[in-house]
């Protein structure tokens, strides 16, 4: 039987780890974390899935939450007009074709590490350093770090080809809350664009005690929206959240009259500087360690990808080391593998930095022209579920031109 350590207990190694056990191989995982203290913790994310990754977790049977979690059934865009305040300039909303999903990682990890158990993986807990590593490489065929944004990443080269960026693009924070009056009529993540302040979006989700909705700020680094410095505890992030939405986005905020957060860890801030690391670690002894998820690929969570791109990396992942039956996992194959992921990861990234860089006039007058499309509207918001469907006319002046020409008609 092959052995195939995993050391991180997110998306992309529990994905791994479950798909790894179903097909017979010895699994070994390590977290730093138990299940319970990560049902106890802070929120990690807002982890907004859409089809196709949900799609992943369906083919291996643990999609547990899929009746309980409230439906994602749209996309919306707005942005609030510079000259005219509490005015819209545009706005717009499409259905998806099918329906997103967000389920808080403090109920689904921790069940998908007892399932690993269940299904009789080996799980460990350890804040795994270099001897760890070192010390599972020796004991098993395969080695893979999935660590997130742990500390021990940063073993990883960073790929300065591919990084676009060495700064954090954003000051972000999420607020998990009950009591907002829903979108009608139907449910969306609903996107507001503030220039030269950052961008906020809402949507519904599943949390520990139910359903909730999800708020995300995304804060350009010294704007106004960059603001948590000194909000610590639960009441005044709650406080900073309303303060944001009542003075940019009067349309919101008429949702939020009856806000309270869903616990006192349902709220988190911070930053980090969106990177591409190469995928293959050489350990002191010479063995190599394998990087998958946001350990090699982290994005800015301003397209809501991170997950999503965790998801697919496992399910690539998945398929290489079935494809390698009993052969050696080589630092070639490693190589190989991660390419085969990078290749539809690579649009993911091209399509999320352009969101963070002020808007080129091809796409403001793209994401105008949506609000007259509703046949605009359906490709950008079912754009999400597999970005590589924006190109090329997101990057191309001509191709973007084309585009709103051959779907405006439509809108009459
Ligand atoms: C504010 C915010 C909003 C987001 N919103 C979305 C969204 O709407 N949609 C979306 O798709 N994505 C979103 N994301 C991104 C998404 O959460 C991540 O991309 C995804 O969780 C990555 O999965 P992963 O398995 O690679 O890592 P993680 O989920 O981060 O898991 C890594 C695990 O490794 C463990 N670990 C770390 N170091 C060690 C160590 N040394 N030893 C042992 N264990 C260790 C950690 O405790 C953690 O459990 C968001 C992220 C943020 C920050």
């Amino acid at each position: 039987m092959r052995r195939i350590a995993i050391v991180g207990a997110g998306q992309s190694g529990l994905q791994l780890a479950l798909g790894l056990l179903a097909r017979g191989y010895h699994v070994t995982l390590t977290s730093n974390r138990s299940a319970e203290e990560i049902r106890q913790g802070r929120v990690t994310s807002s982890q907004c899935m859409f089809d196709a990754a949900l799609q992943t977790e369906r083919d291996l049977g643990i999609n547990f939450w899929e009746e309980s979690c409230p439906p994602v059934e749209g996309i919306g865009l707005a942005v609030p007009h510079p000259e005219k305040p509490g005015q819209r300039l545009f706005g717009w909303s499409a259905r998806l074709e099918n329906v997103a999903q967000s389920v808080d990682q403090r109920l689904k990890m921790p069940y998908w590490i007892e399932e690993v158990e269940r299904r009789g993986g080996e799980v460990h807990l350890q804040d795994v350093g270099v001897p760890e590593l070192e010390r599972l490489a020796a004991s098993h065929d395969l080695v893979l770090l999935a660590a997130g944004k742990g500390e021990i990443v940063n073993l990883f080269t960073r790929d300065a080809e591919r990084s676009r960026f060495s700064q954090p693009q954003r000051a972000l924070a999420l607020t998990y809350v009950t009591g907002m009056t829903p979108m009608a009529p139907y449910s969306r993540v609903a996107f507001n664009l503030i220039p030269g302040v950052g961008e906020y979006f809402v949507f519904p989700a599943l949390t520990l005690s139910g359903p909730c909705e999800i708020m995300v700020f995304e804060g350009i680094p010294g704007g106004p929206m960059d603001c948590w410095q000194g909000v610590n505890s639960p009441e005044q992030h709650l406080e900073k959240s309303l303060e944001i939405v009542n003075r940019h986005l009067p349309w919101e905020a008429e949702r939020c009259r009856n806000l309270a957060l869903t616990d006192d860890k349902g709220f988190l801030s911070g930053r980090f500087a969106p990177t591409i690391r190469r995928p293959v670690l050489t350990l002191p002894s010479g063995r190599r360690v394998f990087g998958m998820g946001d350990a090699v690929v982290v994005n800015d969570p301003i397209t809501g990808q991170g997950s999503n791109n965790a998801a697919k990396c496992s399910k690539v992942y998945l398929d290489a080391i079935l494809a390698r039956g009993g052969q050696a996992f080589t630092p070639d194959w490693m190589n190989a593998t991660f390419e085969r992921f990078w290749n539809y990861a690579r649009h993911v990234v091209a399509w999320t930095n352009t969101m963070l860089l002020p808007p080129p006039a091809h796409l403001l007058k793209l994401l105008a022209t949506a609000g007259q499309s509703p046949e605009l509207a359906s490709i950008l918001a079912n754009g999400f579920d597999d970005p590589r469907r924006f190109e090329p006319w997101w990057f191309d002046v001509d191709q973007c031109e084309a585009l709103i020409e051959r779907t405006l008609p439509m809108a009459a």
